[in-house]
């Protein structure tokens, strides 16, 4: 299908640009966390976004065995490789190829995210969302989406967009989130290609450009770069332009201004609920 570009007049900005910290999660996975802890304020709703990427079996084969989450939601999308989910909700899944696992940790889960492949490439991203103080105990969720349950389109110029979540170009996505308006879009550009995004200017942003470069505001992003989006209460949405063959994500969602403590796998609102979930999680009663 293709489809005529939404008018951005007045496009946004790049704020800061940043390429996040080596690390490694669960057993030893080798990651790249774009979204450090540091920005979770500056980028809420979104608490985290990790990046992997390798062919190497030795820096993901063995995965992230069981381990607990409470008060957000997260959002594995996974480009290449195949990738078990168990929890104690009762749910399972196995993640490949172009699909989206979607899971609400809510009040607790405890869950393993294990590769089933022995080699080849494993690539894609975890975003955590949070979730309002409202809905942070409420009972966990879960859904996969294989590739082809994502919803896309492409533009006259030959840009491919998937839409994990949100809305774009009149396409709704694979999911919706009420209290913080996620968008999240995958975008494959052609060279010399345009493309634009509406947003509302007070939505907090990022693009991370994970194939080639892109011009963004102005600015030249280059690969494996993450890309904070100003928020100038006059901007209309985001321009990308890309010389070359290029793809990104675009992440955008409504800020809930509520305070944010952390405490690895628990995120919350106050220390004492940091502490309860400790607590609970010790006590045997995540699910
Ligand atoms: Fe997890």
């Amino acid at each position: 299908m293709s489809r005529e570009f939404p008018a951005v007049d007045r496009p946004r900005t790049v704020e800061h640009i940043l390429t996040g910290v080596q690390t490694s999660d669960g057993a030893g996975v080798k990651l790249t966390r774009v979204l450090t802890q540091n920005l979770q304020e500056r980028l809420d709703p979104f608490l985290m976004l990790d990046v992997f990427r390798s062919d190497d079996p030795k820096d993901y084969i063995a995965g992230f065995p069981d381990h607990p989450h409470r008060g957000f939601e997260t959002v594995t999308y996974m480009l290449a490789g195949r990738m078990r989910h168990k929890d104690s909700a009762g749910h399972e899944g196995l993640l490949q190829n172009g699909g989206v696992q979607w899971m609400t940790a809510g009040r607790g889960v405890i869950h393993s995210e294990l590769p089933e492949q022995e080699n080849g490439i494993m690539e894609g991203f975890q975003l955590w969302l949070n979730l309002p103080a409202k809905s942070k105990m409420v009972a966990p969720w879960y859904r996969d989406f294989s590739a082809d349950e994502i919803p896309g389109y492409v533009t006259r110029e030959g840009v491919s967009v998937r839409v994990i979540a949100g809305t774009s170009h009149g396409v709704a996505g694979a999911m919706t989130r009420e209290d913080t308006e996620p968008l999240y879009l995958d975008i494959e550009m052609p060279p010399g290609s345009v493309f634009s995004m509406p947003l509302p200017s007070n939505h907090n942003a990022f693009v991370y450009v994970y194939r080639g470069e892109m011009t963004i505001g102005g600015l030249e992003v280059k690969e494996h770069h993450m890309a904070i989006l100003a928020n100038m209460p006059e901007t209309d949405g985001v321009l990308l332009a890309a010389r070359s063959s290029a793809r990104a994500i675009l992440v955008a969602g409504r800020p809930l201004g509520e305070s944010i403590v952390q405490y690895g796998p628990f995120v919350m609102n106050t220390r004492e609920e940091v502490f309860q979930a400790i607590h609970d999680f010790r006590e045997g009663r995540f699910a």
